[in-house]
């Protein structure tokens, strides 16, 4: 299914403050929320569209990413369907209701909607695993096709030994005696207004909930271990030096079960021995024999699916471009794909032989070898494009 903009799901402008995306998301977290629309798969299809939608733009960087590179730019949330096929996508309901706390100004606010199976665990507080960062060098021929990269990560995932939880055995885990298992507690507090009470993060269990009786022998009951894991990453085509994907979930494994981080892939860009790239154009520079720009020709132009023949025109001048149509680089976003561009250039031999000086001297002297003035305002008017 084609994603749509995150913008429009929301109905707001581009340029909606942080304010108004809020909002807006909030009116549609009502509008569809499934104990409104029970059993309707359409609504729980746009309730988790305007989450997904929600959980980018309220991330100023991720949000920086979207604007920039489109869906490409935010995999965590691209599904199945985008370029990021392979990626870990979309929110689980868990995540959703976990997000509604900041949205409905705590617990209370969403009170008209209690019941819905996954609405408890917002109230407790889940960790989460910090983020991973790689780089990935790529060619320009990696960079048209899009490609395939492997990375072994080091990295904490979920303690095998105790499936993640922490505790050692059956039993391991008991609920937390002084919050009873909300996860905060309620602490009465003197002000100068007189007795005000607030809702804070329960001490003796960090706001999971529980506590664990019996740690771990393995993971010392933090639920997670050093260790490795491979991940495949899809890398699109037309990505370009400075990019930085995510891919959600792929970070470090979140203590006791909790979430994990994302993993960002950095691109870097292997520079080509020939090709030089501007956006998604290639230049390459022809040096062209004096004699072939003269008498025309036909010339070899290396790209980036091997080398072309090239035709020379006669009387081809230094400075004039060819343009190889879609000889360039795809654009991330899927829109069309650039040129190649043949910056001519004319070779001039380093040393003469007795012979070859005699030749050139005779051609020296012909008039037809000194430029005129309309091929010289020609090649001004060229040069001049250069620096505008
Ligand atoms: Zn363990
Ligand atoms: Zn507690």
């Amino acid at each position: 299914m084609e994603k749509r903009d995150y913008y429009e799901v929301l109905g707001v402008e581009k340029n909606a403050s942080a304010d108004e995306i809020k909002k807006a998301y909030r009116k549609k977290a009502i509008q569809y929320h499934p104990d409104r629309n029970p059993g309707d798969k359409e609504a729980e299809e746009k309730f988790k569209e305007a989450a997904e939608a929600y959980e980018v733009l309220s991330n100023p960087d991720k949000r920086a990413r979207y604007d920039q590179f489109g869906h490409a730019g935010v995999s965590g949330a691209a599904g199945n369907g985008g370029p990021f096929g392979g990626f870990s996508g979309g929110m689980s309901m868990d995540d959703i209701f976990s997000m509604f706390g900041d949205i409905f100004g705590g617990h209370g606010g969403f009170g008209g909607f209690g019941g819905f199976g996954g609405g408890s665990s917002s109230q407790q507080r889940r960790y989460r695993g910090s983020d991973l960062r790689v780089k990935v060098k790529l060619t320009l021929k990696e960079i048209s096709t899009g490609v395939e990269k492997k990375f072994k990560l080091k990295k904490y995932v979920p303690c095998p030994h105790c499936h993640g939880s922490g505790a050692e055995g059956t039993g391991g885990v008991e609920t937390c005696p002084t919050c009873k298992g909300t996860g905060s507690v309620i602490r009465n507090q003197q002000t100068i207004l007189g007795t005000m009470q607030t809702r804070t993060t329960c001490p003796t269990c960090g706001g999971e909930g529980h506590i664990i009786k019996n740690k771990c022998k393995e993971c010392g009951g933090e639920g997670i271990v050093y260790g490795e894991e491979v991940v495949t990453v899809k890398i699109p085509k037309g990505v370009a030096e400075g990019m930085q994907l995510s891919m959600s979930g792929k970070g470090n494994a979140g203590k006791h079960n909790g979430v994990a981080g994302d993993l960002l892939i950095l691109i870097e860009e292997e520079p080509d021995k020939e090709l030089i790239r501007d956006e998604n154009d290639l230049i390459y520079n022809l040096l062209l024999n004096f004699p072939t720009a003269a008498l025309g020709g036909t010339v070899e132009i290396p790209t980036i699916d091997g080398r072309v023949k090239v035709k020379i025109e006669p009387g081809t001048q230094p400075g004039k471009v060819l343009r190889l149509r879609n000889k360039g680089l795809p654009s991330v976003n899927g829109y069309g794909t650039g040129d190649l561009l043949v910056n001519v250039s004319i070779y001039v031999p380093e040393t003469l032989s007795k012979e070859e000086k005699k030749m050139l001297e005779e051609l020296d002297a012909s008039d037809n070898f000194k430029p005129n003035t309309s091929i010289k305002e020609k090649i001004f008017k060229k040069f001049k494009t250069l620096f505008e």
